[in-house]
């Protein structure tokens, strides 16, 4: 069999590449390994910059996410007990999303299946092979048979722990890694939002962090060490210790209940250069890692792929190569800049176990310098909603 696009992962990248492209008449079969029930339920993230919505929305499907989706104008930094809002869409004219991955993974899923994409789930053992020759190949498994696929293309949008970058021999690969020493643990809960934007909390016990995914379901992370333990941790705790980091006037309002998902998040800094090699491009989560704090992750992922699908298309359209040979300075251009102000926030809101009395010291002047200084909003804010696309 022979496509001209194959597609290994069908998370978000994956599955908007393959509609971006099939719109444009370009064949794509996608290769995942996880079943649609697992795909649908996998909570994530929640974020999305205005350039994102648009994407989605060309993709065509944003006629859901236009209807459900909170639009935030601003965020609110707390410390020291108290909160400070961050006016977004006054410093900067734009604002963000919520709407969580796990519609925008269904989206996908159903558009999919309205159009009969190609679309294998439970592809096991999936290898790639002939990178540097004219035709790459997929191999794998389904149902115990073994498959081939001969490709133009392979785009690798198979996540951190694929097997699309593994692909790529180590002398040609550099990585640049960070790793911290804490981790998120998460609560998904059916309770009304603590407030209606976001709370990032700078607290002496650790960080904490009030989210949602709508009006009705919340979504709260607090900062523990990188080797916690989930059972650790049961609803009355998790709640508890939230209670004690975020500010008092939010604590009384805070609304606890069962919670529907709870998980841990390491935090890590990562990114694969090139971000292409012979026939292979890498695409979101296979080539970087933010810290979730500045939620740039899923964003990024949707930068690639706008990148890529441009590439490819005006590869089949109009036989123009200087595309792909831009893609990967292109992306890592923007990459770099939301690992700055991933691994920056990180450190804004973030106790370091590790820290200095001088680093703890210069990180609350940092906080008060913020608060009291529109140049340094307008410079949070610029990051945050997503820096133009070059
Ligand atoms: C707690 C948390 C909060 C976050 N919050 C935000 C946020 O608010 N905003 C934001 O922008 N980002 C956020 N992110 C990051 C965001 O979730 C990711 O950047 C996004 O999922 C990347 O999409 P992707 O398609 O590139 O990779 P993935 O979502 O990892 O998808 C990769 C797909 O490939 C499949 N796959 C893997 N290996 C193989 C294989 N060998 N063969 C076939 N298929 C394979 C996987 O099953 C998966 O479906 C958050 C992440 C976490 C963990």
């Amino acid at each position: 069999m022979h496509t001209q696009v194959g597609i290994v992962g069908g998370g978000p990248s994956g599955l908007l590449l393959a509609r971006l492209l099939g719109l444009a008449g370009i064949a794509t079969v996608v290769l995942e390994r996880r079943t649609p029930q697992y795909l649908r339920a996998r909570v994530r993230a929640g974020l999305l910059e205005q350039a994102t919505v648009d994407l989605l929305t060309a993709a065509g499907v944003g006629e859901r996410l236009a209807r459900e989706r909170l639009t935030h104008d601003g965020v609110e930094i707390a410390f020291d007990g108290r909160r400070h809002r961050i006016d977004l869409k006054g410093l900067t004219g734009q604002t963000v999303s919520v709407y969580g991955q796990a519609e925008i993974q269904k989206d996908l899923m159903a558009a999919h299946e309205a159009a009969g994409s190609n679309v294998v789930y439970e592809a096991e053992d999936v290898s790639l092979h002939g990178l540097t020759t004219d035709r790459p190949r997929l191999r794998y498994h389904q149902a115990g048979a073994a498959q081939e696929i001969s490709c133009d293309f392979i785009a690798g949008c198979d996540g951190f722990h694929g097997v699309s970058r593994q692909a790529i021999p180590q002398e040609v690969i550099r990585i640049y890694e960070r790793t911290y020493p804490f981790a998120w643990l998460g609560i998904l809960s059916d309770t009304l939002p603590v407030n209606h934007e976001l709370i990032y909390c700078n607290h002496e016990r650790g960080f904490a962090l009030c989210t949602m995914r709508s009006l009705t379901r919340s979504r709260y992370y607090l900062q523990v060490s990188a080797d916690e333990d989930v059972a650790d941790w049961p609803d009355e705790r998790f709640w508890s210790e939230l209670k004690r980091r975020i500010p008092a006037d939010a604590a009384r309002m805070l609304e606890t209940g069962l919670s529907l998902e709870k998980s841990l998040a390491q935090l890590r800094s990562f990114v694969a250069e090139p971000m292409r090699h012979g026939r292979l491009f890498l695409a979101g989560d296979a080539a970087h890692i933010v810290p979730p704090t500045g939620a740039k992750g899923l964003n990024l992922a949707a930068a690639d792929v706008r990148f890529l699908s441009e590439a490819l298309i005006a590869y089949y359209q109009v036989g123009r190569t200087d595309l792909l040979d831009g893609y990967s300075p292109r992306c890592l251009a923007r990459v770099w800049k939301a690992q700055r102000f991933s691994w920056w926030m990180t450190a804004l809101t973030h106790r370091f176990p590790e820290a200095s009395a001088f680093e703890r010291r210069a990180q609350a002047a940092e906080l008060s310098y913020l608060i009291a200084s529109r140049a340094a909003q307008t410079a949070l804010a610029e990051n945050y909603v997503g820096l133009p696309i070059a």
